[in-house]
């Protein structure tokens, strides 16, 4: 078995979601896992916020524009007038469930039922166009197996019994296809993954069925070696380990969602990514298998906040740097990046939902400075740290740019530097040139 998921460009539009179907109907059993067609998801947050804000008219208005552009989607997917009753049917089911929540006080509940519909529609729909094409295909609702527990996190033992059980009730099908993003929670409500989820669904279930192979098809051609919406001329990276990935995931490199190289690599499954829209390219393998050594890739995460805490406490002390990490820990706020000096510490942090709180009690152990709108960038590859020259090129590479934080040292293969956003093209653009 393999799973191959598609994301909302590869199912953006009715000749999309044709080359999805192109691309599955073979002998291979897999399970085929699906995004929302892309913009979905954004204008279905976007009407769950104009019925927080008790926006009815407007939040209609919405919904009734999105269902007009599902009609036109199902106009001209289908030949067969059978398909195209079966699919205005959901659709209208689908869309007359949203106006619904116009006539009740809106819930967080009712926010994740509407953010749902999104992959309902696209599975529901290619599950359609198979049948029309007279492909077997097996339609599965993730929200029969997709858990998360008390605590947000996947309930990997329920998902696994519960999409083995489903997968049983079929033993002849080949062709699954069922949502990523969207599951359940501990009370049985609909919920969600959280953005850009897909890939993690795609992951947890490769994870839950033993897949040889977890396919993700995106409209890029791989892991880049650099980001290409900052610098020409990027390539594409043929092999990467777990670990090289994670980084550059987390890091910035939005083709994979970072959440999802962990069950992958738990259950050690080789992850490639494809591009729908060249198959034929090799895309980026990542697996346990580490090769090549020295610098390979180089990612970039912005909306970074970097805090100094500086105090003459730390000198000498121990159990400071404790009393920091738990004022963090408080707040559920993880941390990013570290670097010490005997008498302050640097970090960084992603969310600055608590920040306020955090600096606030921050001072109670020395002085607080807080830097915002920074970026990271991190150096990946294996061994970066032994491969001769990289570091030297990195500084070099970064003469000109105001760094806030190095942090070397931290795993084998990554350099991450911060500095001001302001200085993320130059920056990356010089690392390209001396390091690729
Ligand atoms: N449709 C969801 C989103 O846009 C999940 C995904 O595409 O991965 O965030
Ligand atoms: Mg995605």
């Amino acid at each position: 078995m393999i799973v191959m998921k598609f994301g909302g460009t590869s199912v953006g539009s009715p000749e999309r979601i044709k080359s999805v179907v192109n691309l599955i109907n073979n002998e291979t059993p897999k399970i085929v896992v699906l995004s929302a067609m892309s913009g979905t998801t954004n204008t279905l947050v976007k009407i769950a916020g104009l019925f927080y804000d008790r926006k009815q008219t407007e939040a209609v208005a919405e919904i009734d524009i999105l269902q007009n552009k599902y009609e036109k989607v199902a106009e001209e997917l289908f030949d067969s007038n059978e398909s195209k009753n079966e699919a205005a049917e959901f659709i209208k089911q689908r869309f007359d469930l949203m106006r619904g929540f116009a006539l009740k006080v809106f819930s967080i509940s009712d926010e994740k039922t509407i953010l749902a519909q999104g992959e309902l529609l696209s599975t529901t729909l290619t599950h359609i166009y198979c049948k029309e094409k007279g492909i077997a295909s097996v339609l599965v609702s993730a929200l029969n197996f997709m858990r998360v527990d008390r605590t947000g996190e996947p309930d990997t033992y329920y998902i696994r019994e519960q999409i083995n059980r489903e997968l049983n009730e079929y033993p002849d099908a080949k062709l699954f296809i069922t949502q990523g993003f969207i599951c359940r929670n501990v009370t049985g409500e609909t919920d969600n993954l959280k953005r850009g989820g897909s890939d993690y669904s795609a992951s947890l279930i490769g994870q839950a069925v033993n897949a040889e192979e977890i396919q993700i098809w995106t409209d890029i051609d791989g892991f880049h070696n650099n980001d290409p919406r900052y610098v020409t001329n990027t390539k594409a990276i043929r092999e990467l380990s777990f670990d090289e990935a994670a980084e550059l995931a987390y890091f910035g490199a939005k083709i994979l969602h970072p959440a999802s190289v962990l069950p992958a690599q738990v259950a050690n499954i080789p992850v490639l990514l494809k591009n729908t829209m060249s198959p034929e390219a090799q895309g980026t393998i990542i697996s346990s298998q580490t090769k090549g050594e020295g610098i390979k890739a180089i990612a970039a995460k912005d909306d970074i906040t970097a805090i100094k805490i500086k105090s003459g406490r730390m000198f000498m002390a121990y159990g400071f740097l404790r009393k920091v990490f738990e004022i963090f820990e408080s707040y559920q706020t993880p941390i990013d990046m570290i670097t010490t000096s005997e008498i302050a510490v640097s970090l960084t942090v992603d969310s600055t939902v608590h920040l306020d709180r955090i600096v606030a009690e921050l001072k109670n152990y020395g002085s607080v400075e807080v830097d915002r709108n920074m970026t990271i960038i991190c150096i990946v590859g294996n061994n970066v740290m032994t491969s001769k020259d990289s570091i030297s090129k990195v500084f070099k590479a970064l003469n000109d740019v105001p760094v806030r934080m190095v942090s070397y040292g931290g795993s084998r293969h990554n350099i991450s530097i911060l500095t001001d956003s302001a200085h993320k093209n130059e920056a990356l653009n010089s690392l390209n040139g001396y390091l690729f």
